[in-house]
């Protein structure tokens, strides 16, 4: 170290000083002392650090700005919003549907206060949470009976060691998936207690198979939708109802897993036909599983209907307990299955259908409308203009179905290759993070789930500020 540098190091101000600088005093107020304090030891730390690029010595003031930026920038939660605009709709790591402002609204409520989730009000007796969304489940899936649980991956793990226990499950080839996240079928199954009993071949599976395949030994047959890919060609699958009927005749429960499911027939929306669940039942599966939070449009959750005895059985498996969901997540469920009641206005109102609905024209011209202020925010190096795209329905549903798009093209004007990436990377450090995708050799904001456009354009602003931050680190880098 030289001279100098030794020199100002003795200059710094003391702690205790720095403390008593404007900046310091509103961290305290915001932050508490301790946190204030400590930030403050970590900036004289760090001038410390760089004593020999220093030309002045920072005094107080500078000491406490700088610890009040390091406590601003640190109290960012972890877990914030993000500007979705990837195109996938549902997208699984981006925490998958929106709620319903409904939905939101008893979710706040329920946090808020006492609420009678296993107690009934009629008879001041205890009563059990399902009761809340039972008779809405089976009033729009046409089923006996119904329960909640964590999620689907539960529903299913939760329905295989009711049925399959120590006993066989019989699934085809073909439908032997991974979902993703780990969520493999025949790991399931060993963990459910089950012994997996493979019919059939990839491509193929008969009515025989089965049927050769259930014995004494069988607790369940699996019928998995194969969320996430497709196999085409010389293929054959044998169809729920044929199934169901395979099952009854050897007194054997089938289980139809979904996966995302639906409840309302996605066609009148302009979508392709997705199975809905009251087609499931109505084919005769005696439980089918699915999730609350992909297509339904609602919170986490994984659901069980079907046929009333099972479900008892079901509820009573000491697991159950341990799958089971919070008041919040219920006041939002019911809330959402309520919405389903009136189809009119159901797009309007579930975030879900409304932003799958979307036609590529309209958003198109929300995108034309957005040009000039993005491409202001982005600065003489970009352009940026509306490019036709296609989203994806996300989380295994309709998998090979594209919905035409728009979104904003932004192209670089500087030959450099990185451009775009590093464009991309400080996207994703704006207040609201901006996620979109490199297509093409562009990035590529796909506009059909914005629906707060003056949020995103006052979050593109903090670009400013971002280029100033990296202005003022290059040059402290170059110094
Ligand atoms: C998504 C999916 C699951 C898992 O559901 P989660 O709600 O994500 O737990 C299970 N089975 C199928 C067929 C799925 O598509």
């Amino acid at each position: 170290m030289s001279e100098d540098a030794n020199h100002s190091l003795r200059a710094l101000p003391a702690v205790d000083t720095v403390l008593k600088a404007p900046a310091a005093l509103a961290a305290i107020d915001r932050f508490g002392r301790l946190e204030t304090t400590r930030a403050v030891r970590a900036a004289l730390t760090e001038v410390r650090r760089h004593a020999e690029h220093l030309t002045a010595v920072p005094d107080a003031e500078h000491i406490a700005n700088a610890a009040l930026a390091a406590l601003v920038a640190d109290a960012q939660p972890s877990l914030r919003p993000v500007f979705n605009l990837t195109g996938t709709v549902l997208h699984t790591n981006l925490g998958r549907a929106l709620l319903a402002e409904e939905a939101i609204a008893a979710a706040v409520a329920a946090m808020r206060s006492a609420v009678a989730l296993e107690f009934n009000l009629d008879g001041g007796r205890r009563g059990e949470r399902d009761d809340h969304v039972r008779g809405l489940l089976c009033e729009l899936t046409g089923a006996e009976d119904a329960t909640v649980v964590n999620n689907n991956a539960a529903a299913v793990l939760l329905v295989i060691n009711t049925l399959g226990n120590g006993r066989e499950a019989i699934v085809s080839r073909g439908e032997l998936i991974e979902i993703g996240g780990a969520f493999r079928m025949p790991d399931i199954m060993a963990r459910a207690g089950a012994q997996l009993v493979e019919v059939g071949t990839t491509n193929r599976t008969h009515p025989r198979d089965y049927d050769g395949a259930i014995n004494a030994a069988t607790g369940l047959v699996l019928k998995v939708h194969t969320s996430n890919y497709r196999i085409e060609g010389f293929t054959k699958q044998v169809p729920a109802r044929e199934l169901a009927e395979i099952a009854r005749a050897k007194r054997v429960p089938l289980v139809n897993d979904l996966g995302s499911g639906t409840l309302a027939d996605l066609a009148r929306y302009g979508l392709a036909h997705e199975p809905t669940v009251r087609e499931a039942v109505a084919d005769g599966a005696d439980l089918v599983t699915f999730s609350g939070d992909k297509l339904l449009g609602g919170p986490q959750t994984g659901f069980i209907v079907g046929r009333r005895d099972l479900i008892v059985a079901i509820n009573r498996n000491p697991l159950k307990r341990a799958l089971r969901v919070d008041k919040v997540r219920l006041a939002a469920l019911e809330a959402t299955l309520r919405l389903y009641r009136d189809p009119d206005r159901l797009a309007a109102r579930l975030p879900t259908l409304r932003l799958l609905a979307l036609p590529a024209g309209e958003i198109a011209e929300r995108g034309r409308a957005l040009v000039p202020a993005v491409s202001g925010a982005l600065g003489a190096d970009f352009t940026v203009e509306v490019a036709p795209c296609s989203s994806q329905i996300g989380s295994g549903a309709l998998p090979l179905e594209m919905l035409p798009s728009a979104g904003l093209a932004i192209r670089s004007l500087r030959a450099e290759g990185r451009v775009l990436d590093e464009l991309a990377s400080a996207l994703r450090r704006l207040d609201v993070p901006v996620i979109g995708r490199i297509n093409d050799g562009a990035l590529l904001l796909d506009l059909r789930c914005l629906e707060d456009e003056a949020g995103f354009l006052e979050t593109l602003r903090g670009l400013d500020t971002l280029r100033e931050m990296d202005a003022l680190r290059g040059a402290e880098v170059r110094s």
